[in-house]
């Protein structure tokens, strides 16, 4: 396997830090399904307190966060409705239809965002010939969608349209933490308009592994129902938990390092010649193209890895992702730009 010495590709690559791996090796532990490892409450208790909620439950992964709250809102026939771009439609293997029988609706909008229209647009008409329109989820910071952070007034105004039929709302909140040190605004406020909300430990939070998924009480009681038939039901998972705890201490204000240094390296691709950079860089994100460079993003790729430095597609084939985390420095920053620099200029058909 190659070695990146700038690893771009995404905010998962980041390994436990010193501290972290301290912080799991010291961890008490218990039988997690019994509710008997210690760690692993501790860290439920919190995001629930961080997210305003009753109750919440430790997962392996987002994913499962959100195939579970899938499972637990709908029954089969019923319908999901989502940006064209999200995660949920895209890159769970069609969980919703596999595990749960539920169908999507994919809504449009610039930015992996959708308005209170659409969703009312978008709302089956109640009758036996039509699925039920079941579940509104939304994506925090939008992933696809540029690492854009919706504006609260729109989350507000379509989880009010889903609920005036009678939905359900999820917040699929991977990079939920982003957009709370994006905008100063907390948590709780965010996951206040949504029935299910979780947040991820691997992705910038910096953990190895797992998620948290909260909610009221009795959406958690089924959600944990659904963790045992997934088999999400864990043992000694304090391990991991307490790396979820060090990260929620000690990784939260530094992601604002991230999003400085996305801006960086925005700044310095735009100043390239046939490089086009999406904006405004809100988070930790930034997308680019390479289209009028004359290069496809699979060429750009292959330079750019001869050089040990890595980005990944941006879902178009001249689209480009760029994401910066905890094991990025603005040293980086400078030698990724770089490198690309010289693999634009290297030019089309070149033997680079
Ligand atoms: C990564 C991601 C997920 C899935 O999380 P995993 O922990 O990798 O399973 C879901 N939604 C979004 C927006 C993501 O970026």
């Amino acid at each position: 396997m190659q070695h990146y010495r700038i690893d771009l590709v995404s905010d998962t690559t980041t390994r436990p830090t010193a501290a972290m791996r301290r912080a799991m090796a010291e961890a008490i532990v218990g039988d997690e399904q019994k509710h008997e490892d210690p760690t692993t409450n501790r860290l439920a208790a919190m995001v629930a307190e961080l997210t305003g909620k009753e109750a919440a439950v430790f997962l392996p992964s987002g994913a499962m966060c959100n195939q579970i709250a899938i499972r637990v809102h709908c029954r089969p026939g019923d319908e999901i409705m989502v940006h064209r771009t999200a995660h949920i439609f895209n890159y769970e293997g069609a969980g919703h239809a596999a595990l749960s029988g539920a169908t999507a609706m994919p809504l449009e909008g610039p930015r992996g965002m959708f308005t209170a229209d659409a969703v009312q647009a978008a709302v089956r008409p109640q009758s036996n010939h039509h699925s039920r329109s079941r579940l509104l989820c939304v994506e925090q910071t939008t992933n696809m969608g540029g690492g854009a952070v919706w504006p609260l007034d729109q989350v507000r105004e379509v989880c009010a349209a889903a609920r005036a039929h009678g939905m359900a709302t999820h917040l699929d909140g991977a990079r939920l933490l982003n957009a709370v040190v994006a905008t100063g605004i907390p948590a709780h406020t965010w996951c206040e308009p949504f029935d299910s909300v979780w947040i991820d430990f691997s992705k910038g939070l910096g953990a190895p592994v797992g998620a948290v998924l909260a909610g009221d009480r009795a959406f958690i009681r089924e959600a944990w129902r659904a963790k045992h038939q997934f088999g999400g039901a864990m043992r000694q998972s304090g391990i991991i938990a307490a790396a979820a705890i060090h990260a929620l201490e000690h990784h939260i204000e530094r992601l604002a390092e991230d999003h400085d240094n996305a801006r960086r390296l925005g700044g310095l691709l735009e100043a390239i010649p046939g490089v086009r950079v999406e904006s405004p860089i809100e988070t930790n994100m930034v997308f680019f193209d390479v289209a009028e460079a004359g290069l496809t993003g699979a060429e750009l790729i292959r330079r750019i890895a001869a050089d040990g430095v890595r980005v990944s597609p941006g879902g178009r084939p001249t689209r480009l992702r760029a994401v910066t985390h905890l094991d990025v420095t603005g040293t980086m920053i400078d030698d990724a730009a770089a490198a690309i620099a010289k693999a634009v200029g290297a030019g089309k058909g070149s033997d680079l």
